[in-house]
């Protein structure tokens, strides 16, 4: 059948392919590639977790859950987030979902209206746009600046117009750009927020990946926790992307909605995952210890070397990405990682494909083996030095 095209819905239609699948399938027609593309650590789950998820399913617990998630995992997810400062009710202010990636797409869906402005500050994680045009919603941009390390100012969200927005996404530790917000620096922007009656969604999927301090829910601070969702998950601190699991809190009328539409369209969250989500909660702090202090040790070799090299870097204190500039000579991120891929076969992602605020900087992942990034720090310096 040909013309199918004609067939797919405008919201298909107009959908772009992620700009940073492109660079991946540039990557795959290549022998000896080193990426440092991927946004998913390369440690496999902790065994023990592992071993709850095999347990489980040796007892044939193969069916469905509660629509919210298994009750156990969710009084376990209610007792791991005080860590935060976050108290939050299993029953009536919790949702397990297919990744946070469900739950962002389900508070979307159930805060926004056609035509309602959603504020996404940029550089962001590239899901966020696409899912508030699912809902109809109109995204409003609002550019971070390299000067304030990516960190969103009060000044940012008046300049960008996020005033008429009803919902403001937040997403620290950042991905791409590892900036992090301090208490006095969420302040700023909860003020807005409540100046201008914002709902928020805040992305905290990289909260246990914290280098220098604690981390700080914005849910925390005064007048906030009624007007924030906010996403969590085991894909990272846990090394558990492919388990497919995640969770929102919430005051309880946006978490019963989001669950309202998660019931006809997920029904529940992976039974299997779950299992394994109970035990990662119950017993495996230590294996995350383990992978952040790992991490960690990547991350101030990685910022070094970029300065080294004259690729300016700022300290990014999270989640497991640095944003450094373009080289001095190089304006356009895209012409650089195209060129660096194609002589020296690193693959990197260039800034601007996670918005505007990104361009000139481009995206590296610590979640690959010190050898591996050993090698593409040094043949990056290879390519500045030669160009
Ligand atoms: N939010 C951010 C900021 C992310 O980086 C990612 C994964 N790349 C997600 C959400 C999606 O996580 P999950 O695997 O839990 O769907």
């Amino acid at each position: 059948m040909t013309g199918l095209t004609d067939r797919l819905s405008q919201r298909a239609r107009e959908t772009p392919p992620s700009g940073i699948r492109r660079f991946f399938e540039l990557a795959e027609e290549m022998d000896d590639i080193v990426s440092l593309g991927v946004g998913e650590p390369d440690f496999s789950a902790p065994w023990a977790a592992r071993a709850a998820a095999i347990d489980s399913l040796e007892r044939g617990r193969t069916s469905y859950t509660a629509n919210r998630g298994r009750r156990d995992l969710r009084e376990r997810i209610a007792e791991h987030v005080t860590r935060y400062g976050l108290s939050y009710d299993p029953d009536e202010e919790i949702l397990v979902s297919t990744g946070a990636s469900e739950a962002v797409d389900l508070a979307m869906r159930a805060l926004v209206d056609t035509g309602d402005a959603v504020a996404v500050p940029q550089p962001s994680y590239i899901s966020y746009g696409p899912t508030v045009t699912f809902s109809g919603g109109e995204v409003v941009p609002v550019e971070t600046h390299a000067e304030n390390e990516f960190v969103l100012t009060y000044e940012d969200l008046e300049r960008a117009g996020a005033a008429d927005a009803s919902v403001l996404v937040l997403c620290y530790p950042n991905n791409p750009t590892g900036a992090v917000m301090t208490r006095e620096e969420l302040s700023a922007v909860a003020e807005f927020a409540r100046e201008h009656d914002l709902f928020v969604l805040s992305d905290e999927i990289y909260a246990a990946l914290r280098y220098e301090d604690e981390h700080v829910s914005i849910a925390t601070l005064p007048g906030m926790r009624e007007r924030t969702v906010v996403f969590n998950g085991f894909s990272k601190a846990y090394a558990m992307t492919g388990m497919r699991l995640g969770y929102a809190l919430g005051p309880s009328e946006v978490i019963d909605a989001m669950n309202r539409i998660h019931q006809y369209t997920m029904l529940s969250a992976p039974t299997t995952a779950q299992f394994a989500a109970i035990e990662a909660l119950e017993s495996c702090d230590g294996a995350v210890e383990e992978m952040r202090t790992e991490f960690d040790r990547r991350r101030k070799f990685v910022i070094s070397r970029f300065n080294e090299i004259g690729m300016d870097c700022f300290e990014a204190e999270g989640a497991f990405y640095v944003f450094p500039k373009c080289p001095p000579g190089w304006e356009d991120d895209e012409a650089f990682a195209e060129a660096l891929i194609r002589e020296e076969r690193v693959a990197l992602v260039p800034g601007r494909v996670f918005g505007e605020g990104g361009r000139g900087h481009l995206r590296v992942s610590y979640a690959s083996g010190m050898g591996e990034l050993k090698e593409a720090l040094n043949r990056i310096e290879s390519f500045v030095a030669d160009h």
